[in-house]
């Protein structure tokens, strides 16, 4: 069976051609869903029930149940448990900060990358995400805050998954997301944060889709960063940069690079030194974040005192740092504490 939100505005107009019904019917289906959040085509009162009965025949809506949410100590951060039609399950966050509604998507069931400080990738991919389980982790959460009288802003693709792995899907999730018709999120407001998929930024750039583009770097040296991303191995490190800078200069968006502090590995002051050096001339900001414990891991988080040294090497060499400020560690929804549920 299809999924309804799987498809754009435009694809389902062609579907409606195909069965001889007319096109302006799917303006309608897309109010229903993305305007007045409808949960089933039954309540699509203004079609047709001849019409409501075969769109039920011919798509599946909605392909997400929630099982569960869990809000933070301080109610800025609630994480979603979702199950899919395979009863596989995946994770979003919704993050409150001041005016912005942000909400961390996953593109994977699991994470092929397996980075060493992170819960998703310990077991490996087990399978991609179709448009419509991503764009209904917006939906959903959307609905949940017009309860409350208010909207998405952002979206981040930073929950379980490599998205540039799961390319088409993720680029067929925006479109349908970034629609006028649709949710209307610009892509301005849209970050993809990927390990390095060195043909999937490129062809981000070739495709002219500008979204914020994050690289998760993790490290000053190819050396350190196979360590810490396993995944790396496939990706040399100066073809991951060469690309980004590509994607930089095509689409005229800044680039920033996550780095995560894991005490002992990556958090010296020779490797913001190196870290300095790799990054130099570059039109980029360097986003530190302080490792998030997760459950097995024996890694540990830098000191603060070692965080503000790192930070203040690399603004010295004139590089525009930020530090997340790391929301939901409680409920484990932090950057990297999303993990694979049983
Ligand atoms: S940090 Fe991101 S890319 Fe790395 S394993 Fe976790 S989900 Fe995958």
């Amino acid at each position: 069976m299809k999924e309804i939100c799987s498809f754009s505005l435009k694809e389902l107009k062609s579907w409606m051609q195909t069965v001889e019904v007319q096109a302006f019917h799917a303006d309608q289906v897309w109010d229903w869903i993305y305007k007045k959040w409808a949960n089933s085509f039954e309540v699509m009162t203004n079609l047709k029930k001849e019409l409501r009965q075969l769109l039920a025949q011919e798509f599946s809506f909605p392909a997400l149940k929630l099982l569960r949410t869990l809000a933070s100590e301080d109610q800025e951060t609630v994480k979603f448990l979702w199950e899919l039609p395979d009863k596989r399950k995946v994770e979003s966050v919704l993050i409150l900060s001041e005016e912005r509604r942000t909400v961390c998507v996953s593109s994977q069931v699991g994470c092929p990358a397996k980075c060493a400080f992170c819960a998703s990738g310990k077991e490996g991919l087990i399978r991609n995400l179709s448009p419509a389980e991503i764009v209904e982790q917006v939906l959903h959460i959307d609905r949940f805050l017009h309860e409350k009288g208010e909207r998405v802003s952002h979206i981040v693709f930073m929950g379980m998954g490599e998205p540039l792995e799961n390319y088409e899907a993720v680029i067929q999730s925006i479109e349908i997301l970034n629609a006028p018709h649709g949710l209307n999120i610009s892509q301005r407001r849209i970050t993809v944060s990927t390990v390095g998929v060195v043909e999937g930024i490129h062809r981000l750039a070739r495709e002219n889709v500008k979204v914020n583009l994050v690289l998760s770097l993790h490290a000053p040296n190819e050396h350190i960063r196979k360590k810490i991303i396993p995944y790396a191995r496939k990706y040399p490190l100066e073809e991951i940069l060469l690309a980004m800078d590509a994607y930089a200069k095509t689409t005229h968006r800044d680039i920033t690079y996550e780095y995560t502090l894991l005490s002992g590995l990556n958090d010296n002051k020779v490797h913001a030194e190196e870290l300095s050096t790799l990054l130099r001339n570059k039109q980029c900001t360097v986003n530190l974040i302080p490792y998030n414990p997760v459950d097995g891991l024996k890694l540990q988080r830098p000191t603060k005192e070692k965080i503000m040294e790192f930070r203040e090497i690399l603004e010295k060499e004139g590089i525009n740092t930020t530090w997340r400020y790391t929301k939901g560690k409680d409920i484990q929804a932090a950057c990297g504490q999303l993990a694979l549920q049983p």
